[in-house]
């Protein structure tokens, strides 16, 4: 078999509205073969700076488009061809939008072969660890503290077991943050899981402080409360705090996740299927913390494309208790899949369809495409 055609393709809302949401634009990758079989996979990029990465001509032997690079090769070489595209372009990539870029290509590989081999991702990635995962609804705050109540009330009655809340407003006024944590215990109520996502906003002395204020209401992790550059701090926060630090959401390089784990000593490794070089990566950036005894979990915010992949991904590692599952309302990430992929009571089950076990609908991918 070998692969014909890479097609990168903007999805967009008519309105992108400016908050921290990913689930407004997309990148999809389409890869075709001579065999007719046809794999999909998503890039959370910047999505015309991505697809530029893989449309581009050749300019120099290391700076070349990715789809020159996979085009008349052999769709089950997915190592070789990843290091082809990593070397191919060496001087723009190694971190950032080329790595973000090359998940795509990389997760259509995947699934190429499990729609070829009639196979489940998970069992060509050697998995078998769960047949499910408990999932967390994920979401921004609420507009004020009366409408986060009510979205986590909300989660806990669809039957999520574990709600993660974050991003603006938290960092402007420490009492309104303790508000809002405040907030979402009382409306989970004693049993369920919170998690908190800081969305960047504090030096290292302040999260100290604003983890400690939080304690009381028992949350499950602290997320990406620094700067993803700020290593140091990210240490010196895990030393000084008993409270799990979760971070690695803005990291695409599987070296940048060893320097938030050696020397940030972050406890939660997240990664995004669709920004880290896609599963060939992931798992080895999951098995790099499973060796540091940390559990691994995704982190999706766009499509069911993101969350089938991340979910075989789980399934193939032995360190991954929990799964994101984003519950904001946008067309996009809910009308894509033809059948979109259910919480039920809690738990999502892996797909044992073939390949990532996605069906795109054409009509939404043509409503929504803008290049
Ligand atoms: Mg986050």
């Amino acid at each position: 078999m070998r692969i014909t055609d890479v097609e990168a393709i903007i999805l967009s809302l008519p309105q992108i509205r400016e908050r921290t949401d990913g689930s407004q634009d997309m990148l999809l990758v389409k890869v075709s073969t001579d065999a007719g079989i046809v794999g999909y996979g998503e890039v959370d990029s910047s999505p015309l700076v991505a697809k530029s990465i893989i449309d581009a001509p050749i300019s120099h032997t290391i700076s070349r488009g990715l789809r020159h690079l996979v085009l008349g090769e052999d769709p089950f070489a997915y190592e070789y061809l990843w290091h082809r595209m990593y070397e191919g372009c060496l001087y723009h990539g190694r971190r950032g939008a080329a790595i973000q870029a090359m998940s795509g290509i990389d997760l259509a590989l995947w699934d190429i072969m499990g729609k070829a081999l009639e196979m489940p991702v998970y069992k060509l990635l050697g998995g078998g660890f769960r047949k499910e995962v408990r999932a967390y609804a994920s979401a921004l705050f609420g507009d004020d503290l009366a409408d986060t109540a009510d979205k986590v009330k909300r989660y806990v009655d669809q039957g999520f077991t574990a709600v993660k809340m974050g991003w603006e407003p938290m960092g402007q006024d420490p009492a309104y943050d303790v508000a809002l944590v405040r907030t979402m215990r009382e409306a989970a109520g004693p049993k369920a899981d919170i998690l908190i996502d800081a969305g960047l906003c504090w030096d290292a002395k302040t999260a100290i402080r604003m983890a400690r204020r939080f304690e009381e209401f028992d949350i499950f992790w602290l997320e990406e409360p620094l700067h993803p550059d700020n290593l140091e701090g990210y240490r010196r926060l895990s030393e000084a705090v008993d409270v799990r630090i979760a971070a690695g959401e803005e990291e695409s390089s599987r070296a940048g996740f060893v320097d938030l784990m050696d020397r940030g000593k972050i406890d939660v490794v997240q990664v995004d299927v669709t920004r880290v070089g896609g599963l060939t990566e992931a798992k080895k950036i999951a098995f790099l913390a499973h060796d540091r005894g940390l559990p691994c979990i995704n982190h999706s915010f766009t499509t069911d494309l993101n969350v089938a992949a991340s979910l075989h991904l789980l399934a193939s590692i032995p360190n991954a208790p929990l799964l994101e599952f984003c519950v904001e309302e946008s067309p996009l990430r809910t009308e894509l899949a033809r059948e979109p992929i259910r919480v039920v009571d809690g738990m999502v089950r892996v797909p044992e369809e073939p390949g990532l076990g996605v069906e795109l609908d054409e009509a939404v991918i043509e409503r929504y495409r803008i290049a």
